[in-house]
């Protein structure tokens, strides 16, 4: 028969697929022998069981009642006994984090018949009836509402009706926090809550603790499919058949008075990894009471406190042995788990609980700091400190950031609360709109506002960084500023944000708009005028890293370059190579003018002459700019594509130039519009393009082909080393492929005859398209590697076109039709299944057939995974990408160690 129950001291940390998360590590820390209330789990197999046939295994009944009794012996107290009643707390917990997302119920077993022993035990009356407002509050919500699938409107529910009850009371008697509710009124409170559960819900709350407890249980069971859940497993990629377990809990009370409290708190400073105990606590309070935000939680000791609880007693200094127990807890909870841990607690008359712990969310920054902290402390080998870190996490830590020289030597004047990482200097601007004008301008700004509001958006998106004078860590301006990378500050209280003077004013300090000030957002302090700056790659702790990074890692990552700029960027950053040059690159933006003016003479020549012309004055053009890129990578191999988009890209549209052009070309302007629409296309994706282009007229291959090894040959004459790789675009056919070789080896053997250098290159080609796929066997032939250009790949496969994509594409997702937008990730079901078989197919002709893929998804990490998998070579993504794909390439490297590890 199957085990559906288990005692906290049966379970271990071990057991979280079948006792969840919180379970598990529950009955863990009671192994280690901390402070846990007693109580058993319900496993995530009864869960499941009860979502699939809508009822509970038989014999669980039993099995629930005999652990109970367990707990009763050890607390010396039982459920729904009339003089000594144990209460229990009912909470919802799957393998998986999924915060918010489910229910958990409190002080089950308060009723009519245990109220008077509780209160005759405890001699507190005030206390009993704030925890039976709160089961009444939490059991109507979850177990009476939700759980039976009542849906009502925004603000309408049986919770906000009850809070509002509760507000007018408040407002009465003109209490400004909940503890000022005196015994009396809550319990003319819990009367008025009943009164109104049955007038909306049109039943009694129930009185009966068995009643209560098995509503409780069956509610965080059903709340697996509450809606919230059910749309965050969706986003999280969480298996519906999981199903949460159910931890019932003897209480412990945070809410008994003076010398009672409530607490949460992280082993680490979560936001910076410093090695600091952080967290914060408030005394008679329970449950949630600190996160949500009622009143201002206590700093748990000096480390903690910022300008807005600055004035409240720390735990540490409060209660110093209780704060050393716990300091005791977090050594040890750290040494066992070998990670930053978030914990909660509850102090119940003097004596300290814990509640749960589980490995804390961190920023960018505080996971890189406390991996190279705990690898240097010893507590984690270099495998586990490159797994640590997620490749997003990066994202983060490239903004660049004040440089902690400079820093050292500063003074700041003013601190508040590190709401967004990194670094900012700017002039201060006071309004968003100025924050878009003024960058506009190209100033760099830091809007200051008192608060920000969601109208601010604009200019919290231009701004270099923000400040404002009120806000916690979770206000609106901390929350978009973490959703966007933004450096920011909130909560510094100490500044008086004057709108109307323009001033910024800390204490005797004013400063004006336009004034400059640094922002480091990560620790939460601003200094006058402008400090040094550094890219965060610079770090020497990052630097460090990375090359732990490379020591696991053996898939290749290069990058998409066209410029010399954007080579040498990659370079630093560790890519080893270009994957994807464009030659198009040339004809845009800056310093395009003349050979955008000489390829549009080619495009709108009529005869082969012309065309020849044409394009004799365009080759030094293309040369130079192949040289330079070839000259930055110093050896390394750079993949130029041949030009690859549609003609009619570059026809000019305006009257002036059509004209400029025209008398270049000895025609009329009109002449010039009419060569121009007959390059029309109706579907130019599908259209003259690519290999094509170069089949119709191959002089256009010709002399990109003399430019690339030309350019080469002179590298190599003035003693460089170079390895350039030839890729031919949107090929379907290895006849394409044989056509261009033609040409290629045509241009090598004149460029060697020229020159006297005999230039090594490679000739491939991109694969992406479908056929080409197919008939990867053959291409391979022609070629020596493939390179999919998975934009393409993507667009061919579903018949999404990528331009037009965004008028339903968003619907697809958001309605997991799709799991992921196809464009941003591999679409592993689909299009992975054409790369995985053209790299069968291409390596049975060519064993040594080099494969990499240069389309956008190259810097994503489950792709990058994924391209691990399928036996790529290497992935090629965008300059400030390339660290991000080097550490999930090798988190797929360890991660395969691990499984197959495990299967042995
Ligand atoms: P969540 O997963 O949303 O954090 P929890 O199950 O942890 O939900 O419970 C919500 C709150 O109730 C937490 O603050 C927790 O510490 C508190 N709590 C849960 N069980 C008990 C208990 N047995 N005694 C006291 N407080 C409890
Ligand atoms: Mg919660
Ligand atoms: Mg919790």
């Amino acid at each position: 028969m199957t085990k559906y129950v288990y005692l906290f001291k049966e379970g271990s940390a071990q057991m979280r697929d079948l006792l969840g998360g919180k379970g598990a590590n529950l009955c863990e820390m009671t192994r280690l022998n901390m402070p846990v209330p007693p109580g058993f789990v319900i496993s995530t197999e009864a869960c499941a069981y009860f979502t699939e046939k809508g009822r509970y295994p038989p014999g669980l009944d039993d099995e629930v009642g005999g652990a109970l009794a367990v707990v009763e012996k050890e607390m010396g107290a039982r459920f729904g006994d009339e003089h000594d009643p144990l209460l229990l707390s009912c909470r919802s917990g799957a393998r998986r984090s999924m915060p918010g997302m489910m229910e958990t119920v409190l002080n089950v077993g308060l009723c009519s018949r245990t109220i008077p022993g509780i209160i005759e035990k405890t001699h507190n009356e005030r206390f009993v009836y704030d925890a039976y407002r709160r089961l009444i509050m939490m059991y109507s919500d979850v177990v009476m509402e939700k759980s039976e699938g009542i849906e009502t409107e925004e603000g309408k529910g049986i919770r906000d009706r009850l809070e509002q009850i509760m507000a007018a009371m408040k407002k009465r008697h003109n209490y400004r926090s909940d503890t000022e509710l005196t015994a009396e009124d809550l319990r003319e409170l819990c009367t008025q809550f009943k009164k109104k559960v049955k007038e909306q819900l049109g039943r009694e709350f129930p009185d009966d603790p068995k009643e209560q407890l098995w509503g409780a249980i069956g509610a965080v069971s059903k709340s697996w499919n509450g809606k919230r859940a059910v749309s965050y497993r969706r986003i999280e990629h969480i298996p519906d058949e999981w199903g949460t377990a159910t931890n019932v809990q003897s209480m412990v009370f945070g809410n008994m008075g003076e010398t009672s409290a409530t607490g949460v708190a992280f082993t680490r400073n979560p936001a910076t990894g410093e090695n600091k105990f952080y967290g914060e606590w408030l005394p008679n309070a329970q449950g949630e009471d600190v996160v949500a935000g009622i009143r201002t939680p206590n700093p748990l000791n000096e480390e903690t406190k910022n300008p807005q609880n600055k004035h409240l007693p720390s735990l540490q200094s409060k209660w110093p042995a209780l704060y050393r127990e716990l300091d005791g807890i977090r050594v040890a909870l750290e040494e066992h788990y070998t990670d930053m841990q978030d914990i909660e607690f509850t102090i119940q008359e003097g004596k300290l609980y814990m509640l749960q712990c589980r490995n804390g969310k961190r920023t960018g920054t505080a996971a890189l700091n406390m991996a190279m902290d705990m690898l240097d402390e010893r507590l984690i080998d270099e495998k586990t400190a490159v797994l640590r870190v997620e490749p997003g996490h990066l994202d983060e830590l490239l903004h660049p950031i004040v440089n902690p020289d400079a820093e050292k030597k500063a003074r700041a004047f003013l601190t508040g609360l590190p709401a967004g990482p990194g670094g900012a200097v700017g002039k201060i601007v006071f309004t968003s709109a100025d924050a878009v004008d003024w960058t506009a301008r190209g100033e760099k700004v830091i809007l200051v506002r008192e608060e920000t509001n969601p109208e601010d958006v604009e200019g919290m998106r231009a701004a270099a960084g923000i400040l404002t004078a009120r806000g916690g860590m979770t206000s609106h301006a901390a929350l978009v500023a973490r959703g966007w990378g933004k450096c920011c500050i909130v909560g510094a209280g100490e500044a008086v944000v004057d709108l109307d003077a323009r001033q910024l004013i800390v204490g005797s300090l004013k400063l004006r708009e336009g004034d400059v000030i640094t922002l480091n957002g990560t620790r939460g302090v601003v200094y006058q005028g402008a400090l040094a700056m550094m890219d965060a790659s610079e770090n020497p702790r990052f630097q460090r890293f990375m090359k732990m990074v490379d020591k696991f890692r053996t898939l290749g990552v290069r990058t998409n370059a066209d410029t010399e700029s954007d080579a040498r960027v990659a370079r630093d950053l560790g890519a080893e190579g270009i994957g994807l040059f464009r030659t198009e690159h040339m004809f845009y933006g800056k310093g395009s003018d003349e050979p955008l003016f000489l390829l549009r003479k080619m495009i709108l020549s009529n005869t082969p002459e012309e065309r020849r012309a044409a394009v004799k004055e365009l080759y030094p053009f293309v040369k130079r700019d192949i040289k330079a890129t070839l000259g930055a990578m110093e050896g390394l191999p750079v993949t130029v594509r041949l030009l690859d988009p549609p003609l009619h890209e570059f026809v000019p549209q305006g009257k002036d130039k059509q004209q400029e052009l025209a008398k270049a070309l000895g025609i009329r302007p009109s002449d010039v519009r009419k060569r121009g629409e007959a390059l029309h296309e109706s579907n130019p994706m599908m259209g003259h393009r690519g290999v094509r282009l170069g089949i119709t007229y191959p002089e256009i291959t010709e002399m990109q082909v003399r430019a690339i090894l030309e350019a080469s040959a002179e590298l190599i004459k003035a003693g460089k080393k170079t390895k350039p790789e030839i890729m031919v675009p949107v090929t379907c056919d290895v006849g394409e492929l044989d056509a261009t070789k033609v040409v290629v080896d045509r241009v090598h053997r004149e460029v060697r005859e020229k020159t006297g250098v005999d230039v090594p290159y490679l000739y491939g080609t991109m694969i992406e398209i479908p056929r080409a796929c197919l008939l990867a066997d053959k291409m391979a032939k022609s070629a020596q590697f493939f390179s999919f250009g998975t934009n393409d790949l993507t667009q061919m496969t579903f018949g999404f076109s990528r331009d037009d994509a965004g008028t339903f594409l968003p619907y697809y997702v958001k309605g997991g039709l799709l799991p992921a937008d196809p464009f941003q990730t591999i679409d592993q079901a689909g299009v992975g299944q054409l790369i995985t078989m053209s790299v069968e197919r291409g390596r049975a002709t060519r064993k040594d057939l080099k494969i990499g893929i240069c389309g956008e998804q190259g810097g994503d990490p489950a792709s990058v995974e994924f391209c691990y998998k399928a036996g790529l070579n290497y992935v090629s993504c965008s300059p400030f990408r390339v660290p991000v794909a080097r550490l999930a390439a090798a988190h797929a490297s360890l991660k395969r160690k691990a499984s197959e590890g495990k299967g042995a």
